[in-house]
């Protein structure tokens, strides 16, 4: 286990968006050494890095508890295909092809060709389609389409994932196209608003329809005066046919049926283990929600879930976050499930009781803020699996469920993924990202304090930034008020709670920090990520377009102009390198306060077009100067961008047909898993 003596994770219910926090590879100075022989880091391709995580506590857990997991495992595995479907129509459909080749080619797999043309299949796997799971900008494989076409047709054809009748000639016109142009479907989310960002989204979520078409048709069916409005659209595919706008809902009997009715064979089995009555009558909602489609029982299944705390097991298992989406409607099919880290969740549950303190001491104004947080509940897991959405890449912090009126009515459960951070942790020891854009001071407090301020600032985000603050009355959700901004604005909302609150000496009388320095350390690291580090992931002359990266942007580079006058955030050149100082911390925090009061004002009152305005301003235009040089010295360092995990495998032991023991094995070979869920989990049709 982690060791750490301070508590950092605090757990409020809001009526906020959930979040899923994103992971930006961090300092390098965790000390602690987890288990000296197991291999954090798998493999690394194109800007990519493949990493394992190890569960701690597994082998302690009663037989009935492994079998429950068991069953949840398959549930997660079984759901898999849904997400390839909903991020692009023809992902499944090349995902079965290339791994047709690499089943089959019998030819020379050494040769660099070959080489190009596995690293584009990792690539698939890794962003669960053609498009990158990050940028959302289609790539293209290094192997020649030539190439490609003669792997192809070395395959027998029963081997290929052909329509009815098609001819391999046919299949290779149809297909080849889709993989090597890049104009044919660039962008799977399109978040420029000068463009309809439906149709220039080439996502499967919409077909036939245009961005004012599924404006109209939610605003027909929404209805202002319900207070307990379910999530519009969360689990379907919205279509025109014969001129008819009308959802394809997700369900047993309904789109993804061959893999929603796997998934409820496996939680029909897990009621038969559940480990507390509310955990079976959460399951028993979850499977009816899968057999009707009713987001009216989806919000039933959500509360129970809520109140599910007691259990060591827990899982998600659904329909979740409308990032994927660009009007926020529709849910990306995820699952986690996991166990609960007894050490740490003990050790961080006592924040929980600042709650309050922070609600009361927050710069918003009066109006805008909570009067009573609703329950608490924060938790560390132990990830057991991830499948959908969540897998290879994902979150380290979720705070579930989504829905406003009901976190704002139940509250939500605030959740940290203890493993997975610390398979981050022990991996990114030798990136040298830290030495590259920081300057020794700025190392040494983050060397020495990095570690806990990021895990704080994690767990502040989460549960006090998005569980903070309300909507004036007769102000719609700032999915409609602040269209596609409102996802940056809301990660910013929270990002600039958590800062504010990093820099603060109640922190250090309540224990949560050592010193006011550890909050140091959080300024120098956001402040240089936001305006440098975090461009290296975007090609130059690019904008950005990912929310969490233009909230960043727009927190850091705002506070730099704004502060201009005091010389709040200097601008250095170091050897000839740029750097970035902070010379007032004091003066920093006050502008955190600053902006994060205006954001919640934007966001209570729906304030479209002040919002646009920040958000186009700071968050979307990159300085040219600061990103060549920033893509150039990351380059240097042969560092890759984005990690991704190999899951851990969970084999049943059966006597007399029932199960006795579950093992876990934590597989190496990143190519391997994703052949074994090809083999054992693909249930959906080519194209749905
Ligand atoms: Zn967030």
């Amino acid at each position: 286990m982690k060791k750490t003596n301070f508590l950092f994770m605090i757990s409020i219910f809001g009526l906020m968006f959930s979040c899923q926090t994103k992971q930006e590879p961090k300092n390098e100075q965790q000390t602690h050494t987890q288990d000296s022989t197991f291999e954090y880091v798998a493999e690394q391709f194109a800007d990519l890095r493949v990493l394992r995580y190890k569960v701690h506590g597994f082998e302690n857990l009663a037989p009935k508890q492994k079998e429950l997991l068991y069953y949840l495992y398959q549930a997660a595995y079984s759901g898999r295909d849904m997400i390839y479907d909903q991020n692009y129509k023809y992902n499944l459909t090349i995902r079965r092809t290339l791994e047709a080749i690499i089943v089959n080619y019998q030819g020379d797999k050494n040769s660099d060709e070959y080489k190009n043309f596995l690293i584009y299949a990792k690539r698939i796997w890794f962003s669960n389609g053609i498009h990158h799971h990050y940028s959302a900008d289609k790539f293209i494989p290094e192997c020649s389409k030539e190439y490609f076409t003669s792997l192809l047709k070395s395959v027998p054809a029963d081997k290929l994932p052909l329509r009815k009748d098609e001819k391999i000639e046919s299949f290779v016109e149809r297909i080849i196209p889709v993989i090597f142009d890049p104009q044919i479907d660039a962008k799977r989310i399109c978040l420029d608003t000068k463009k309809d960002v439906i149709t220039n989204s080439a996502n499967n979520l919409y077909e036939g329809v245009t961005q004012k078409e599924v404006e109209e048709f939610y605003k027909n069916i929404s209805d202002s005066k319900n207070q307990t409005p379910p999530m519009y659209g969360l689990n379907s595919k919205l279509v025109k046919e014969n001129g008819q706008i009308k959802e394809k809902t997700y369900k047993v009997g309904g789109m993804y049926d061959a893999a929603i009715s796997k998934i409820v064979y496996w939680l029909e089995k897990a009621v038969t283990v559940a480990e507390s009555d509310l955990q079976k009558q959460s399951l028993e909602k979850l499977i009816e929600f899968y057999k009707t489609g009713d987001l009216k029982i989806f919000d039933e299944y959500s509360i129970l879930w809520v109140k599910d705390t007691e259990p060591m097991v827990d899982v998600v298992n659904g329909f979740i976050e409308v990032y994927g989406d660009a009007l926020g409607y529709r849910g990306a099919w995820q699952s986690v499930f996991s166990i609960k880290d007894l050490e740490m969740t003990k050790k961080l549950s006592k924040i929980s009781s600042e709650a309050a303190w922070f609600e009361k001491n927050s710069p918003i104004q009066d109006e805008y803020k909570r009067e009573n947080p609703q329950g608490v509940s924060y938790k560390v897991i132990q990830v057991i699996g991830e499948s959908g959405d969540c897998s290879p890449t994902t979150p380290i912090g979720v705070n579930l469920p989504n829905s406003n009126w009901l976190r704002a009515t139940y509250g939500s459960k605030s959740v940290s993924l203890a493993n997975i951070e610390e398979s981050y942790s022990e991996s990114e020891k030798n990136s040298g990202l830290l030495q590259e854009f920081h300057t020794p001071e700025q190392i040494e407090h983050i060397k020495k304090y990095g570690d806990y301020a990021d895990k704080l600032h994690t767990g502040l985000h989460e549960v006090i930034g998005h569980g903070s603050g309300k909507i004036k009355a007769d102000v719609g959700s700032p999915n409609e008020t602040l269209k596609s901004y409102a996802n940056t604005l809301e990660e910013a909302r929270a990002d600039l709670v958590a800062l504010y609150f990093l820099y603060d000496q109640h922190l250090v009388d309540v224990g949560l920090i050592p010193t006011i320095d550890a909050g140091k350390a959080s300024y120098d690291y956001y402040i240089v990520n936001g305006l440098m580090r975090q461009l290296r992931r975007i090609k130059v002359g690019d904008v950005l377009e990912e929310s969490h990266m233009r909230n960043r942007q727009l927190i850091a580079k705002w506070c730099f102009e704004k502060g201009k006058a005091k010389n709040v955030i200097e601008k250095k050149k170091i050897d000839s390198k740029i750097y970035f100082v902070i010379n007032d911390y004091s003066e920093l925090k006050k502008l955190f306060g600053e902006l994060l009061r205006e954001i919640q004002r934007i966001k209570s009152e729906g304030d479209f077009q002040a919002g646009k305005k920040l958000v186009e301003t700071y968050a979307v235009k990159i300085d040219q100067e600061v990103h060549k040089e920033v893509v150039e010295r990351f380059q240097k360092l042969n560092a890759s961008s984005y990690s991704g995990f190999i899951n851990p495998k969970l084999t049943a032991v059966e006597k007399d047909g029932k199960i006795v023991d579950v093992k876990i094995e934590y597989p190496k070979d990143f190519t391997e898993q994703m052949l074994y869920y090809a083999t054992h989990f693909s249930f959906l049709p080519n194209e749905n």
